[in-house]
Formats: C-alpha cells, sequence, structure tokens
C-alpha cells in the first residue's frame, strides 16, 4: 500500500502521466483549481456519469433528464438568494497578501495543534460553528488572536478584519445586467419547472436529473480535485407534496448510499453528516462524506429545499409554480441529491490506485478500477509482429471495436503491455499466439489476479460483457430500490 503522506503527490503524477489529469493550461504556468481532462480521464468520468445517469433515469419510471444552459437570466441568482447569501468568509494576511477561508484556518489549525486534546479541540470547534450561525464574525477574529494562528507564508499575525467575498463569477455585459456562470445546475431545473411538469405530464411525486459544469469562485481551492473553481454536478430534484418531506428525504439518503456503497470502493470508506450549517436554501441536510487522502470531506449533499426555490421564483417571476391536485393547490417541496463529479472521480481513482509487491520480487502499478468504470474494457494483442498474428488480433478487434472501448497493441513485449493496461485500469487483455491459429483459442488475462485462461475467440465479447457490463450493477441497484 502507499503511504497517505505520499498518496496526493503519486495520485497527481500517475494522473498526469497515464492521460488521465493534467492542469489546466500547464504551457502557461497552470491555472490554479482547474484541471483538463485526458483520454482516459474523460472516458472514466463519462462511464461515471453514465451509472449515475441510468441509475437516476432509467431505473426510475418517474425522473426524467435536462441539460439546461450554464449562462441564465440575471434575476434567477437574485430569486435562488445566491447573489445575496453565496457568500464565503475571507481574511488576508497583510504581509503574505494571502488569502484565507477563516473557519478552514481555525479547523486546521486546531487540527494539528489539539490533536491530542479532544476535549480542547471540541470546546473551540463548537464556538467556531455557533459564532458561524449567529454570524458573529468580530468573534471569528478574536479566536484567531486568542489562538495565536500565524500565517504560514509569511509566519505573522498580521491579519485584516474578517470580510465576505461573494463566490459565483460575473461576466461583463456591455449593455445589459451582468450575467453569472452558474454556481449550481439546478437552477435550470427550477426555472424550467412548468415546461417540464407539462411536456412530460408527470404527476408529484417526479423528478428531474442533470449533469453539467457549475463554477465557483473557491477561495481556498486546492486538494487536487477536490475543490475546483470550474467542475461537474450531478444533481436531482424531486418535487414532492410537502406532507412527505421526511419520507423522501430518507429514502433519499438510503439510495444516495447504497448507490455509493455498489462501487465496492469500501463500506467503511463513507460517512453520513447532518449539516451543521445548512446553506440559505435548505431545511434539512445530510453529507455523504467519504474518506479522501487527506480525510473524510463531503462528496455528495443531500437537503430539503422546501419550496424555497419556487416561491421566490414566483415571487421574483410573476409565474405560478403550482400543483393542482384533486381539491388542492399548492407549492411542491423538493429533495436535492447533488452529487460532485469530479470530488467521485478522485474517490475512486485513490482508492483504487494501488502498488503491488509480485512473487518473484518486482512491483507493479495497478488501478483496479470498478470494472464497468474503467476507460478501456479490453486490449488486444498479437503475441508476436509476424506470421499472420497481428491480422488475426485485428480482425478481432475490428469486429468488436463497435460495441467497447478497446486497445490495439504490438508495441512491445506482452509482460510490458499487460503493465501498460495495468496503469490504465483495464480490466481484461487478450492475447493471439499460434495456439489461436491452430484451435481459435485466445490467452485471457485478468487484471486483478493477474491469472490467464485460454477461451474460444467466439467467447471474447461474453467475457468482456460478463466483466464490465454495466447491467450487473444496475441490475443489482434496482432490486434495493
Ligand atoms: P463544500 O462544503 O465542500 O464547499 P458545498 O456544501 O458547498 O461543498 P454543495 O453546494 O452542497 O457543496 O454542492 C454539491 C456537491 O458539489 C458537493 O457535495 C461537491 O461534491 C460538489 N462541489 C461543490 N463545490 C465544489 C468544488 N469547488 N469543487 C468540486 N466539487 C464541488
Amino acid at each position: 500500500m502507499v503511504k497517505n503522506k505520499n498518496l496526493i503527490h503519486f495520485l497527481i503524477s500517475h494522473a498526469k502521466n497515464n492521460g488521465f489529469i493534467f492542469s489546466s493550461s500547464e504551457i502557461y504556468g497552470g491555472l490554479n483549481a482547474v484541471y483538463d481532462y485526458g483520454q482516459y480521464g474523460v472516458e472514466l468520468k463519462n462511464n461515471i456519469k453514465e451509472y449515475w445517469w441510468k441509475s437516476m433515469v432509467f431505473l426510475h419510471e418517474n425522473i426524467v433528464g435536462s441539460d439546461s444552459s450554464i449562462l441564465m437570466h440575471p434575476d434567477i441568482w437574485k430569486a435562488s438568494g445566491h447573489v445575496d447569501e453565496f457568500n464565503e468568509l475571507l481574511i488576508d494576511n497583510k504581509n503574505s497578501k494571502k488569502r484565507y477561508r477563516p473557519d478552514i484556518l481555525i479547523e486546521e489549525y486546531i487540527e494539528k495543534k489539539f490533536s491530542d486534546y479532544p476535549e480542547r479541540k471540541k470546546e473551540i470547534f463548537l464556538r467556531l460553528h455557533q459564532s458561524l450561525e449567529k454570524k458573529n464574525y468580530s468573534d471569528i477574529r478574536i479566536l484567531i488572536d486568542e489562538l495565536n494562528i500565524c500565517d504560514p507564508i509569511s509566519g505573522t499575525k498580521n491579519w485584516t478584519e474578517i470580510r465576505y467575498f461573494n463566490m459565483m463569477f460575473k461576466i461583463k455585459e456591455e449593455i445589459k445586467k451582468d450575467l453569472f456562470l452558474r454556481p449550481e445546475t439546478s437552477q435550470g431545473i427550477f426555472s424550467n419547472f412548468n415546461n417540464i411538469k407539462k411536456s412530460s405530464r408527470m404527476k408529484i411525486p417526479f423528478g428531474v436529473a442533470q449533469i453539467g459544469k457549475s463554477f465557483r469562485n473557491e477561495i481556498i481551492a486546492r486538494q487536487f480535485l477536490f475543490r475546483l473553481r470550474e467542475f461537474e454536478q450531478m444533481e436531482m430534484l424531486f418535487f414532492i407534496h410537502p406532507n412527505d418531506e421526511k419520507k423522501w428525504y430518507e429514502y433519499w439518503k438510503k439510495n444516495r448510499i447504497e448507490w455509493h456503497l455498489a462501487l465496492e470502493l469500501g463500506d467503511r470508506k463513507y460517512q453520513l453528516s447532518n449539516h451543521k450549517n445548512l446553506a440559505h436554501y435548505a431545511s434539512l441536510g445530510t453529507d455523504i462524506e467519504f474518506n479522501f487522502p487527506f480525510g473524510f470531506k463531503e462528496i455528495e449533499g443531500i437537503h430539503s429545499r422546501r419550496d424555497f426555490d419556487l416561491k421566490k421564483h414566483e415571487f421574483f417571476s410573476k409565474k405560478k409554480f403550482r400543483i393542482f391536485d384533486s381539491n388542492e393547490n399548492y407549492i411542491p417541496y423538493v429533495i436535492e441529491t447533488s452529487l460532485g463529479l469530479d470530488r467521485l472521480f478522485l474517490a475512486i481513482f485513490s482508492s483504487s490506485l494501488k502498488k503491488e509487491k509480485l512473487e518473484n520480487g518486482t512491483e507493479r502499478i495497478v488501478l483496479k478500477l470498478p470494472p464497468f468504470l474503467s476507460p478501456v474494457k479490453a486490449a488486444i494483442f498479437p503475441l508476436v509482429k509476424k506470421d499472420g498474428l497481428p491480422e488475426i488480433a485485428k480482425k478481432i478487434f475490428n469486429e468488436i471495436k463497435t460495441n467497447y472501448r478497446l486497445i490495439f497493441s504490438q508495441k512491445g513485449s506482452i509482460g510490458k503491455l499487460y503493465r501498460i493496461q495495468d496503469a490504465i485500469g483495464t480490466p481484461i487483455c487478450f492475447t493471439i499466439d499460434y495456439e489461436t491459429v491452430e484451435k481459435n483459442t485466445v490467452t485471457v488475462r485478468d487484471r486483478d489476479s493477474m491469472k490467464q485462461k485460454r477461451i474460444h475467440i467466439k467467447e471474447i465479447s461474453n467475457v468482456i460483457d460478463k466483466k464490465t457490463g454495466i447491467e450487473n450493477i444496475l441490475k443489482k441497484l434496482s432490486i434495493n430500490l
């Protein structure tokens, strides 16, 4: 196992060297907290999206999809509360000119300083959260002084007062009002509520699922893919009768945790955490936290947004967002599940990357991804570059390449080719050799066990389907729904 402290470094270099993740604009020195997905990263990301999309839209007959635009009328953000409420606190160090989130500055400090004094840690943590709840920011500033927290860069305590900072990116429009890059995808669903309800003819309860980019001007952007300024969210809004809030909130909490567990990254890697500081729109909230290489952190939020958003949109747009049911006329409540795609990518990638000692004393690096998520489902190699073996391998590749993302390669020894596929998480490799010519059989090599066996050429597709088919996991899930 790779030691935790080195894991992040190992992850970043493996992701870069194997075409998963690159720093954005690297040739100009990079751009803080913005990353690009490379040739295998994009395949893994698309497979994760497919898993989420199918389990939401295919497995629930009352959930439909949507893909709304990133740019929206600026009044949406006024109505949703993001213009006034979507703020973070910040504090600057006057010497280093570095900017911090004061709550995180304190939390990180006490985590290190009082790791052996849990009572003291708890006491400070409580005071911090009470001050945050009461919006008593001068007390947080006093706490920083009392704890003697120094800026890690300048080493000084020369701090500014604590201020607010709106996290939305603004785009200047010459004539009209400024536009914003959306900080969540949900508002595109809320604003289309009537269109979707009418065109789908769905009755309450029903849901709308969406995958898309969001943007937040994060003050502290670090920990690789964990806190980005441009990221993707997979969000689902489930519209319900107000009396059923508790029931559906519990349903979605259970559903979402089961969905994560089905990935088999390890049951003990998840924990639920009830929200201490709810977002401005929420009345009930739970985070699913994942044990990242830097500890347990939020990966998905499940909230009851009640009728907060639709009510505000009624007020600002003067349109009605109502359900007319027998004698009733009401604004539906909403349970939202919101999962960060990049955070999930990091969770899967970091849990799957292993260094293994082999029996012959050598080491291999293998990405033990859940096979249905692997960027490449199978690789096909000829044993040697002669005697017609490459032609047979190419023929098999061409026959099945419309069904799966495959790799055909004849560059290097078989051992080296296996290592390359291990590093990108390809679950199966097929080798075409002289027995293929005689008996129509090929060697199958399994990524995880490294065991090899022979199968008939006709079985190749079956073997790939059985090992990597998304249907297998979806069937397991649908039994639990
Ligand atoms: P955090 O407390 O970590 O800032 P949040 O509570 O603000 O997260 P939500 O607004 O609930 O996050 O967003 C839903 C999901 O979107 C999060 O659970 C996370 O997976 C993802 N997400 C939010 N902000 C970011 C970000 N800056 N970079 C990557 N993913 C993010």
